[in-house]
């Protein structure tokens, strides 16, 4: 069974095709020419339906599945953000450095070293049949002192709950135990098998 990625992030396609084995997975640009996706979604279930469902209708094959990902941490003290804007929090030159800074500024802002946080990726699949997504969570804190070069984005000043280190200090292979995007893969595996059952 092939399944399309809505994604041209190489970090991502690999995560993916590590958790997909049993099915071959590539990514939407190596079957069609790459085109941009506004993501208008209000959510993070939004924007990877929007995802998804904007390369099915392109593909024109009515037996494909995609499958996409929105992802970001929140921090409930400051009211939610960045949220959906994770990526682009720190505005049209935004990258990962940027972001992380402006965040980090922002619990200053508000007086705090620490603060409750958690990151949320959703999984969209469209098919023929319509548009599916799952949620996966990782619950911790968010840190003003950035510690560790593993994992990417938010991951120095971010502490999952259970543990005194942050995610660029902890391996990789412990994020991926229970990261959001992993608790969200898991559900979208049972989902897949569902929609494949009758499939040849
Ligand atoms: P997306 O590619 O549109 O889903 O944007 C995801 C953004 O959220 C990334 O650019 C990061 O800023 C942040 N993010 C999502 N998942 C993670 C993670 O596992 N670690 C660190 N940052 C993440």
């Amino acid at each position: 069974m092939r399944i399309i990625l809505a994604s041209s992030n190489k970090g991502k396609i690999a995560e993916f095709k590590a958790y997909l084995s049993g099915y071959e997975v590539l990514s939407y640009s190596e079957v069609m020419e790459p085109f941009e996706i506004e993501e208008y979604g209000k959510s993070f279930k939004e924007n990877a339906i929007i995802k998804s469902r904007a390369v099915f209708d392109k593909l024109n094959d009515k037996n494909a599945i995609v499958l996409s990902d929105d992802s970001g941490i929140s921090v409930p003290l400051l009211g939610g953000i960045p949220g959906i804007y994770s990526a682009r929090f720190a505005g049209k030159e935004a990258n990962a450095k940027k972001n992380l800074e402006l965040l980090i500024q922002k619990l200053k802002d508000a007086g705090v070293e620490r603060a409750k946080a958690f990151y949320t990726a959703a999984i969209a699949l469209s098919t023929s049949e319509g548009d599916f997504s799952v949620h996966g969570w990782m619950y911790g804190e968010a840190v003003t002192n950035p510690k560790g070069s593993n994992g990417f984005g938010y991951d120095p000043m971010f502490i999952p709950k259970g543990f005194d280190k942050t995610l660029g200090e902890l391996e990789a292979s412990v994020k991926e135990q229970f990261s959001h995007r992993a608790r969200a893969l898991k559900l979208a595996l049972i989902l897949l098998k569902t929609l494949t059952k009758d499939r040849k």
